[in-house]
């Protein structure tokens, strides 16, 4: 298949071409757009077959769900079976904007998109030519995120285009990197209280300040095999760089000295060996490819550049990959959640 990529900028949306792409998804076939988290895979999410198509283009197992993305909140009622109250306000406050929210889903959402299940995902996003596409789509816009199954988010299209060339129709250039660079939020709305299936950008204390209460899945942190993430996305090994990663816990100064020692080790065997950092670190490390995903304090631009990174190191033949970790109730939990899966929750903790 030819994928015909196209150049849209932000500043002058050039309608004729987001119409061409709103076309392609309303005749069956799959759009890959940019958004403000990463870049999606879109096809239209009331199609069965367009459903089954995007697992093939991913290589994604079928029992994963997507994504429906609406642009306009009238959107909603008609894919699901009822909008909790809660659900009202949070929509209120952050669509558009990187919170997906689970809802019961209604006859009209074929059980192709939701993997099976009798619940559908749904999110706004805020970014200005996602909107527009959606709308000339035909308004539901199933999307899981437009790399191939397993590997890291793509936040620039240049990665989109490594992972999806030749597999979809089309890719909406955006020019720029994602805002966000990490996934959404997904928050489930059928349980009381609801319950953060992955964490992200909106954080639980954002959500908790508007609906009170709010849950976490306890299996986004845990590696036991006997638990069922409720997210089945969640249970694949993920977001993870073609090198060997583990991440490092523990006192600045015992992380760096292990990590600079593995470093040389593996050096010397001949192999090559990228360091996740921070600008408070960096300069302490003494071998190999030294990347700063930024500064501690600032977890948004962290989240930010994480996948850029894991992305640099791929195109480095990065062999083995140290990281620090990061903590924290915020974005840090995001960040780690992310880590964890990359590494396959290979964590030494130093003393
Ligand atoms: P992606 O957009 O690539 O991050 O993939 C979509 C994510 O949403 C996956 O982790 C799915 O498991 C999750 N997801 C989609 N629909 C549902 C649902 N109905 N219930 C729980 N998780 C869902
Ligand atoms: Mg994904």
């Amino acid at each position: 298949m030819k994928t015909e990529i196209i150049n849209v900028t932000y500043e002058n949306l050039n309608m004729e071409l987001i119409k061409k792409a709103g076309l392609v998804i309303r005749q069956g076939g799959l759009v890959a757009f940019p958004t403000e988290t990463v870049y999606g895979l879109g096809g239209d999410g009331l199609n069965p077959d367009s459903s089954k198509k995007i697992y093939q283009a991913k290589g994604r197992p079928s029992d994963n769900p997507l994504i429906i993305h609406i642009a306009d909140f009238d959107a909603l009622a008609p894919i699901v079976a009822d909008i909790p109250e809660k659900a009202l306000l949070l929509a209120r406050k952050f669509w558009p904007g990187p919170l997906t929210m689970v809802f019961e889903r209604s006859e009209i959402v074929p059980v192709e998109t939701t993997g099976g299940l009798n619940t559908i995902a749904v999110r706004m996003p805020s970014d200005a030519i996602a909107l527009a596409f959606i709308r000339e789509a035909g308004g539901y816009v199933a999307a899981p995120s437009a790399n191939r199954s397993g590997r890291p988010s793509p936040t620039s299209s240049k990665y989109v285009v490594e992972d999806m060339n030749g597999r979809i129709d089309m890719i909406l250039d955006g020019g720029e990197e994602s805002q966000i660079g990490i996934e959404s939020t997904i928050l489930d709305m059928t349980t009381q209280p609801p319950c953060i299936l992955r964490p992200g950008y909106i954080t639980k204390a954002m959500l908790e300040e508007e609906i009170g209460t709010v849950e976490t899945d306890q299996t986004i942190f845990s590696n036991r095999s006997d638990l069922s993430p409720k997210a089945p996305g969640m249970k694949y090994r993920h977001y993870a760089p073609k090198g060997t990663m583990v991440l490092l816990e523990g006192k600045k100064e015992a992380v760096i000295e292990y990590i600079n020692n593995e470093t040389d080790k593996k050096l010397e065997q001949g192999f090559s060996v990228g360091i996740i950092g921070t600008d408070e670190t960096m300069n302490a490390y003494t071998a190999g490819f030294i990347k700063s995903v930024g500064k501690r304090t600032d977890e948004r631009m962290i989240a930010r550049r994480l996948y850029l990174i894991l992305r640099e190191f791929d195109d480095e033949n990065i062999q083995y990959i140290y990281s620090e970790s990061f903590e924290g109730d915020g974005i840090g939990q995001a960040i780690m959640n992310r880590l964890l899966k990359a590494a396959g929750h290979s964590v030494i903790k130093l003393p």
